[in-house]
């Protein structure tokens, strides 16, 4: 079985307990584990995959707990850097529709130093780049960028999920797009919700946001729709798999648990270069992954709503 090779963010969600309030009104947090790379290494390892998890946590007790935790998961922490920064914040706030509304306190996940000893560990893997916080410069900003190349080369599979925040990147679109570009251009399959997919290519219908983005370079598009199901896109064939009908309670986590599942499946694949030419196989495997997606959606918190390769299953 191939390993998925997860970067970016690990940090402390503090998610408000009086559910239906915006963040001016919360005032009682419980702590839990977040960050989009770490949950996809997290939903990978719960389905029964091998996961690698690569970021930066502070030398304190959230880091403790939030390494503690995704290893509990069954996550490969090996290459977690502890680091003198404090561990990164973020408080949650679920409001009345199921939606978010959260702020960040950013300290350690943006001190993570690139390691070229690593390169030799991802030939014949996969590799998954969860921008979220990610591209907002610092250490991490660069390891980022020289893991990109490292994965470049012909026997590795890159995937690109760019976890676009809008309070985060308020008046710099631009630059967030431009950030964006290479990743796009580099990795065999994106991950884009609707909101990202409109927002890189600059057009509103998705059809014509696919073409734009294969023109850039990825191969296989993935546009995740919440309840409507995911779009994929491999330039001449698109379908809209639709997704399976669940009581939603907390969105959290669907996109990473959405992406986790595919990628697992893509891990155990014999040849994961020939999957763009099997459009069919990809449709299942993606049909799979709403399951995924729409289950993670039934629970509050993002790790603890991960399922199991048995939840799917049922
Ligand atoms: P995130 O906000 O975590 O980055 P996202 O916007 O990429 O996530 P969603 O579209 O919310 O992700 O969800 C990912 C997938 O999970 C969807 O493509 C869909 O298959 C499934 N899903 C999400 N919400 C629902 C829902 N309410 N009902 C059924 N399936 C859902």
């Amino acid at each position: 079985m191939k390993k998925v090779f997860c970067i970016g963010e690990l940090l402390i969600d503090f998610v408000a307990e009086n559910q239906g309030n915006d963040l001016t009104k919360a005032n009682i947090f419980t702590k839990k584990a977040g960050g989009a790379p770490a949950n996809v290494a997290c939903a990978i390892s719960k389905l029964g995959g091998k996961s690698v998890f690569i970021g930066a946590v502070g030398h304190d007790p959230f880091g403790k707990f939030l390494l503690d935790t995704i290893k509990k998961e069954g996550v490969d922490i090996s290459l977690a850097q502890e680091v003198d920064t404090f561990t990164t914040l973020a408080f949650v706030s679920i409001a009345e529709d199921g939606e978010r509304d959260f702020v960040f306190s950013r300290g350690a996940d943006r001190e993570l130093v690139y390691d070229p000893t690593l390169r030799k560990n991802f030939h014949g893997n996969l590799l998954h780049l969860g921008a979220a916080t990610a591209l907002l410069g610092g250490a991490l900003e660069q390891a980022y960028g020289k893991y990109l190349f490292d994965g470049l080369t012909k026997d590795m599979f890159i995937c690109f999920d760019p976890n676009y925040r809008s309070d985060l990147w308020k008046d710099k679109q631009e630059q967030f797009i431009k950030k964006c570009m290479p990743f796009v251009e580099k990795s065999q399959l994106c991950k884009f919700s609707l909101e990202e997919a409109q927002l890189l290519s600059g057009k509103e219908n998705i059809y014509d946001a696919c073409d734009i983005l294969h023109e850039v370079g990825a191969n296989i598009i993935t546009i995740t729709l919440g309840k409507e199901g995911t779009l994929v896109s491999v330039r001449e064939n698109k379908a809209i798999v639709p997704s399976i009908k669940v009581k939603p309670v907390d969105t959290t986590g669907a996109g990473d648990a959405f992406i986790g599942c595919l990628l697992k499946q893509i891990a155990d694949l014999d040849n994961f270069h020939e999957l763009e030419n099997e459009f069919e196989n990809l449709l299942k495997m993606v049909a799979t992954a709403n399951k995924a997606g729409a289950l993670t959606t039934t629970n509050f918190g993002a790790i603890p709503s991960l399922p199991t390769k048995n939840d799917l299953l049922a």
